[in-house]
């Protein structure tokens, strides 16, 4: 009778080992994808910081040719000017300003010169990322397909697993299952049922009194590890 007993405990256990299995599987399978998911996600963010900040460069590269074509505009007035000029005073004054002109300019020019430079290596380097971006972002629809169709293998034996568990757990004595389920719930690996090896419980590895072995040897009544509760067989 216990020995019948204890031999569907431990098919249930079989069971319920693969079920734990699949579950954890079933958890743990999309972790890789989310974490893809995130890296991709801060790696656009930081793109868009990028393009933000290549705008205003461009923008105030704009602002300085402007300024540029201004002053270009002011210096060729100055030196029409200096064909009208009257005195030497004013002559002299106007190639002063002239002067002054020309190198602020030179210095425009060059600063321009820099930015456009600044702005072709951030264009590059915005291109280089999107297209690795582009590159993880197929990765990442591939590999969300692959693991679509891997989780639903997953749950159907999961499924098919729990219908089995199911049909075999109502051929269990009530009071063996309750006293299974209530050992199970309480340990984290799910053992609820050990074999004896060498005199040793073999979920917790504690040497078993000979009282206790001889118990299990009777096969009258279930006998538990007295140090971790799992329901002893030999
Ligand atoms: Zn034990």
């Amino acid at each position: 009778m216990i020995a019948e007993q204890i031999a569907l405990l431990k098919e249930l256990q079989t069971y319920d080992l693969r079920i734990l299995a699949l579950k954890n599987r079933i958890d743990t399978l999309p972790l890789g994808v989310k974490q893809l998911k995130e890296k991709i996600e801060k790696e656009s963010k930081g793109l868009e910081e990028k393009k933000k900040e290549t705008q205003a460069a461009e923008l105030a590269r704009r602002k300085l040719e402007l300024e540029l074509r201004e002053k270009e505009e002011s210096l060729r007035k100055f030196q029409l000017q200096l064909n009208e000029a009257k005195t030497n005073k004013e002559y002299s004054t106007l190639l002063q300003q002239i002067k002054e002109l020309k190198e602020t300019n030179s210095q425009r020019e060059s600063r321009i010169l820099e930015m456009l430079d600044e702005q072709d290596a951030l264009h590059q380097q915005e291109g280089k990322e999107l297209s690795l971006l582009k590159e993880e972002n197929e990765k990442l629809s591939e590999e969300e397909k692959r693991i679509a169709a891997e989780l639903e293998i997953l749950k159907s034996q999961l499924t098919e697993e729990a219908n089995k568990r199911k049909l075999l757990s109502a051929n269990v004595n009530k009071a063996a299952l309750s006293l299974y389920e209530k050992i199970r719930g309480s340990k984290k690996n799910d053992l609820a049922i050990v074999q004896i090896r060498a005199e040793t419980c073999s979920g917790c590895f504690m040497k078993l009194p000979s009282s206790v072995m001889e118990n299990v040897r009777k096969g009258k009544e279930f006998v538990l590890c007295e140090n971790c509760s799992r329901i002893l067989y030999l």
